[in-house]
């Protein structure tokens, strides 16, 4: 990398400058007015360090390890291409924010991330591929909008969590919507075995949420759809792509992209084709995935940034290895987490069932009560390590270990909680 001649403040903001002198300034000023804090303290270890690339990389976590449940951390490498490219993309004078989506560059950038994805998800060409906006609450209306006939179709729910709870409840306008399954009695701790939940056979669809982004449960397999359409709806929005999965078995699969694939601003559907096409005459034009399918996800104007990012990440995942790689680094990140609490002779406690912990979310209390939870967290914040609290909702620490938390985040974290214990008996 160019940065690595010199490790001069400047050299570092400027990872590749571009061969256009005026361009790089320009890039190079913007870099440093928007993260002077930050900028300083990369700088700082960059002196100390053999050269300016390698403490960048080697620090990885710019300082901080970002442990929030979404929007979350990105992996380093994506946001340093991204910074790289962001006020002259590849060579057009454009940032790709400020160009046409119809136009050739970005044409091939969403091309590109969609066939990354399909790579990474092994998606049959039976599925359509759509890039949508409105977050995955979109998706609890657009679901039964796009599925059920009429609002007197049935349509299961498994409620496992607040998220399944809250796409219940909006698919109740559009659909005959019940309860299967409920684990609220269990404060959403636990996932039915299969054969107890009660599918209606009329139902149009069974919807689940394979991980509970609050409350910590994630399906580790799915359940057959027993209604006459073979529908199984999830919403993946807090697990997509951090491990294979199984997409022929799926009629929709929906994922806001914030926590394991990008920023915020697009949601990604993977839609069964026979599916599309039989929305209500009640949909906005935007809720069909007719629309969007038949013009490729660019019926009007996408979020093109969001989508290019989410492209970045997927060319990242795939040079992981693709997702087998990458759920064994999961798995591996949350064994320690959770095994550091189990071992914690009950200190801290994760009430979730353990054949359905997140690998994603790992929500925990500390037994010894709420004041040293916000102690705990105030802490951790000092160490470089935030946004642990749990959701308003739920109270506790929750440490979210998506695909791009490094595992030196996770083993940072659970030294520092056997050091919290050790201190507060
Ligand atoms: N489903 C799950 C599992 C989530 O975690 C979230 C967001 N945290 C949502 C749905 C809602 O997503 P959005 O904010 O993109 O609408």
């Amino acid at each position: 990398m160019a940065a690595a001649t010199a490790a001069t403040p400047h050299s570092l903001l400027l990872q590749r400058p571009s061969p256009s002198a005026p361009r790089a300034a320009a890039a190079a000023a913007a870099s440093s007015i928007r993260l002077p804090a930050r900028a300083a303290r990369i700088c700082c270890a960059a002196v100390a360090a053999p050269s300016a690339s390698a403490a960048v990389s080697a620090a990885g976590d710019r300082g901080i390890y970002n442990f929030a449940a979404g929007p979350a951390t990105l992996p380093l490498s994506v946001l340093k291409k991204a910074q790289e490219e962001l006020v002259d993309y590849r060579g057009s004078g454009m940032s790709i924010m400020e160009m046409s989506h119809r136009g050739k560059e970005f044409d091939a950038a969403i091309k590109k991330a969609e066939a990354d994805l399909r790579a990474l998800l092994a998606v049959p060409d039976t599925h359509e591929v759509l890039f949508l906006q409105g977050g995955a609450t979109t998706q609890f209306a657009a679901v039964p909008l796009n599925l059920c006939a009429d609002p007197s179709v049935p349509a299961d729910f498994v409620v496992s969590g607040s998220w399944s709870d809250k796409a219940f409840k909006e698919a109740k306008k559009y659909s005959a919507a019940s309860v299967a399954w409920s684990g609220k009695d269990g404060k959403y701790t636990a996932l039915p075995p299969f054969d107890a939940i009660k599918q209606n056979p009329e139902a149009r669809f069974l919807h689940i949420c394979s991980n509970e982004t609050i409350h910590g449960v994630e399906f580790k397999d799915y359940p057959e759809p027993k209604n006459k359409s073979g529908i199984l709806v999830a919403d993946m929005s807090s697990n997509f792509c951090s491990k294979p999965v199984d997409v022929s078995r799926f009629g929709v699969i929906y994922a806001g992209a914030q926590k394991n694939v990008g920023p915020s601003g697009v949601t990604i559907a993977i839609i069964r084709k026979d599916l599309i096409g039989n929305a209500q005459p009640i949909t906005p034009v935007m809720l069909d995935y007719k629309t969007h399918a038949d013009n490729a996800s660019l019926y009007n104007t996408p979020p093109c940034f969001a989508i290019y990012i989410c492209g970045l990440v997927f060319e990242d995942l795939l040079a992981q290895g693709g997702l087998a790689e990458v759920e064994k680094k999961n798995a591996h990140k949350a064994g320690i987490l959770y095994d550091t609490i189990d071992a914690s002779s009950g200190y801290y406690v994760c009430p979730v069932d353990k054949s359905v912990r997140s690998l994603m979310n790992v929500p925990f209390t500390l037994a010894k009560g709420g004041d040293f939870e916000k102690q705990f967290i105030a802490e951790a914040a000092k160490e470089g390590m935030v946004q642990l609290k749990g959701h308003r909702s739920v109270g506790g620490v929750r440490a979210s270990i998506y695909n791009a938390m490094p595992l030196s985040g996770v083993e940072k974290l659970v030294a520092f909680m056997k050091d919290f214990q050790a201190r507060n008996p």
